[in-house]
């Protein structure tokens, strides 16, 4: 009997789920609002319904537990959400353990960011490897760190915010207190203000930006300026994280991988300037994509079950 686990992801506007086998084949996967603005119980309800549905198709097989992937700082021990500005109904209540109540069954409840790197070291672009980082850029940065096969979790759930580490002094302000942040430099949102600061439009986004690179006469100047400027601020964090880690992988993620060819070149320019790690160990260090888009949290939700052994 092959063995299954389910990992959810739970998101501001989305809930998903999947029954992934332990081979790492997804059995099946469904989605539905996640239903936030309803409140908690709505919100619990709603991760209840979508594990008891799938579990229902695969009532045969054995289910070895719930992985469920949220953003926000999880206090692992206790199974809290400790801080989430998308989901304020969810914050400090013991969810791990209702949601292990009501299902019968372990649960886990891991950072978004974390579970997509677990993910990637498992069935995507970091298989086969012990240590990784993740960075996934989309309207923000996050991400996650592998370590001997482990998620980096730091000691309250904070390790691995990328989107915070500092790449221009007195650069944009951010949410967070601090200035500068990669996440207001060259995320997906920070792409379309520069595009907006530069009137090529107000509301573009990272894929407008990325199909006037493509074009052959203006903008495309400009929106190459764009992908350039953002890649280089990538490259300062990248190469922070080079010499912080000395990894032997690094893959990038996220809805601004298409444009990969324009910011690609100038990050790598960068983080070599800025690396001497990376320099040095040359091919021993590679930066990659990352392959399983938008599925990697729901992968690395589900193999939580196996990897927490
Ligand atoms: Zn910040």
């Amino acid at each position: 009997m092959i063995e299954y686990s389910i990992g959810v992801e739970l998101g501001a506007n989305t809930l998903r789920a999947a029954a992934i086998d332990k081979s790492g084949t997804m059995l099946h996967k469904i989605a539905c609002a996640a239903r936030v603005e309803e409140g908690r119980d709505a919100v619990i309800d709603g991760i209840v319904e979508a594990i008891t549905s799938l579990r229902g198709y695969y009532s045969t097989r054995e289910m070895r537990g719930i992985g469920v992937a949220s953003p926000g700082f999880i206090r692992m021990r206790e199974g809290v959400i400790a801080g989430a500005n998308r989901l304020p109904h969810l914050e400090n209540i013991p969810l791990r353990d209702m949601l292990s109540d009501r299902l019968g069954a372990k649960v886990i409840l891991e950072n978004d960011g974390n579970a997509a790197a677990l993910g990637e070291r498992w069935a995507g672009a970091g298989r086969g490897t012990d240590d990784l980082v993740l960075l996934t850029i989309g309207a923000g940065i996050g991400g996650g760190i592998i370590a001997g096969g482990k998620i980096v979790r730091g000691s309250v759930g904070m390790a691995g915010e990328f989107g915070h580490i500092s790449v221009v002094p007195n650069g944009n302000p951010c949410g967070c207190g601090n200035q500068g942040c990669l996440e207001k430099h060259a995320s997906a949102t920070a792409v379309g203000a520069m595009a907006r600061m530069m009137h090529l439009g107000d509301n573009l986004t990272a894929k407008d930006i990325f199909e006037l690179a493509n074009q052959t006469t203006d903008p495309a100047e400009k929106a190459r300026a764009i992908w350039r400027v953002m890649g280089e601020a990538l490259g300062m964090a990248l190469a922070q994280l080079v010499n912080t880690f000395n990894f032997p992988l690094y893959l990038i993620g996220g809805g601004v991988l298409p444009a990969w060819k324009y910011f690609a070149p100038h990050m790598m320019k960068v983080a070599k300037q800025r690396s001497f790690a990376l320099r040095a160990t040359g091919h021993e260090t590679r930066v990659t994509q990352a392959s399983l888009g938008d599925l990697a949290g729901l992968y690395g939700a589900a193999y939580l079950t196996w990897a927490e052994k």
